[in-house]
């Protein structure tokens, strides 16, 4: 029997056991805080959910959704209709792609954009007189979303648990050794695999930046066995890991790229796929070979105005260049917290993100301590994000370094309190 005061909002991976009786009620934002409805301040450091760029209340990008709700409110980018929003969006982040001749595809977020390229891989293959090419491999660690491509190459484990059966044609491989991804192409055989899904720094699975050398050895491992390289960067692109689309660090030049979150710094649901000239010219250079494929929103005008208002911003203030600038105060910052007992290690300082693994003592004592210290740390003043055995953060590139001092005496405080 649930009680009318109980929330009836079921939260994405939520112990709703936990939650129903207390869910913690976010009122307002404005730059990198956030509000409860007391009217109590919490920096957000974890720009939301990895997404929010540009930090809250940017009224620029709420006047460009007003003013296309109130020109175009809302139409489809279906068969040979378009809008002007979509187009420009197209364009720019073409120009921005690393890759020749991208085309864009637009989808409303990351899992969709997953599920776009791992569809568009297959065909491409198939359109390619390869239609055995079906297999997708994925790392360990990795987080793709949980629509049915992204949940079917989770590498958390719990996240592909339980749901009976999945795509079969997946494997993961060791998440950071190039030998074991070249292995497993070896075994299952190049000619059976359509693509390769790599985050350029892993995030969800636990914020792990690539040992130097893998992501070019995985991608040069990829090309000699024509197997499509894909960059999941829906975190690491606008500026996350201080370029547009995440990879350009690493000299990637792969042959799709998802992206969303950032693209709207989160302020409108929006995903896509960069696809590289070679792959989209079967599909566009040849009459009569549609990619049946397509959410409904895709193009959105709305929601693509949003991210043009998104895109001037990070260009005027350069935030790109910020977070590039500001990822070694950040990963300062979290090694001289990781000296609490109760952390045993950071990972990060590739890009303004990172994570503290909290000491494994802790956690095999406590199941609930990641949670625990979540909220103490919420208690103390700041959000950050719990994964399975760390806290993650990844603040808005408009972050200040007193700021990032501030983030990280609230994440001492929160241990404090629980050990
Ligand atoms: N890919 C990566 C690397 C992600 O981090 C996420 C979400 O966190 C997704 C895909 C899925 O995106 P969405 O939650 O918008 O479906």
């Amino acid at each position: 029997m649930s009680n009318a005061a109980e929330t009836r909002l079921w939260h994405p991976f939520a112990n709703m056991a936990d939650v129903k009786q207390k869910p913690f009620l976010v009122e307002k934002a404005d730059g990198v805080w956030i509000f409860d409805e007391g009217g109590r301040r919490y920096l957000d450091g974890t720009a939301g959910l990895w997404y929010c760029n540009v930090g809250h209340g940017r009224t620029e990008i709420a006047d460009a959704v007003s003013r296309q709700l109130r020109t175009l409110d809302t139409y489809f980018v279906f068969n040979d209709f378009t809008n002007t929003p979509a187009e420009l969006l197209a364009r720019r982040l073409s120009e921005f792609a690393p890759m020749e001749s991208a085309k864009i595809f637009l989808t409303s977020g990351g899992g969709e954009s997953i599920d776009t390229a791992a569809k568009l891989a297959r065909l491409y293959w198939a359109k390619r007189g390869q239609p055995e090419r079906i297999h997708i491999l994925s790392r360990r660690h990795s987080y793709h979303g949980t629509n049915g491509f992204g949940t079917s190459m989770a590498g958390i484990e719990t996240n592909r648990t339980g749901f009976g059966a999945l795509l079969p044609d997946t494997t993961r491989v060791a998440h950071d050794d190039a030998d074991d991804l070249r292995a497993t192409i070896e075994r299952i055989g190049a000619g059976e695999i359509a693509a390769f899904f790599a985050e350029p720094v892993i995030g969800a699975g636990g914020v792990r930046p690539p040992e130097p050398g893998y992501l070019e050895a995985a991608a040069k491992i990829c090309e000699e066995h024509g197997i499509l390289f894909i960059a999941d960067s829906v975190i690491g692109g606008f500026g996350r890991l201080g370029s547009w689309f995440g990879v350009e660090r690493w000299g990637l030049r792969p042959d799709m790229i998802t992206f969303a979150k950032g693209v709207t710094s989160g302020y409108l649901p929006l995903g896509g796929v960069a696809i590289s000239g070679a792959v989209a010219d079967v599909f566009w250079e040849a009459p009569g070979n549609p990619f049946p494929h397509g959410p409904t929103y895709s193009g959105h005008p709305t929601v693509a105005a949003a991210a043009l208002a998104n895109l001037d911003i990070l260009e005027r203030e350069q935030l790109l260049q910020r977070s590039g600038e500001l990822e070694k105060p950040l990963y300062d910052m979290l090694c001289k917290v990781a000296e609490h007992p109760a952390v045993d290690h950071v990972r990060g300082g590739t890009g303004l993100l990172g994570a503290l693994e909290l000491a494994p003592a802790l956690v095999e004592q406590d199941k609930t301590v990641v949670a625990k210290a979540q909220r103490a740390v919420r208690e103390h003043g700041a959000v950050v994000r719990p994964l399975a055995s760390a806290l993650a953060v990844s603040p808005p590139l408009i972050i200040t370094e007193e700021e990032i001092g501030l983030l990280g005496d609230s994440i001492v405080a929160g241990l404090d309190a629980i050990t």
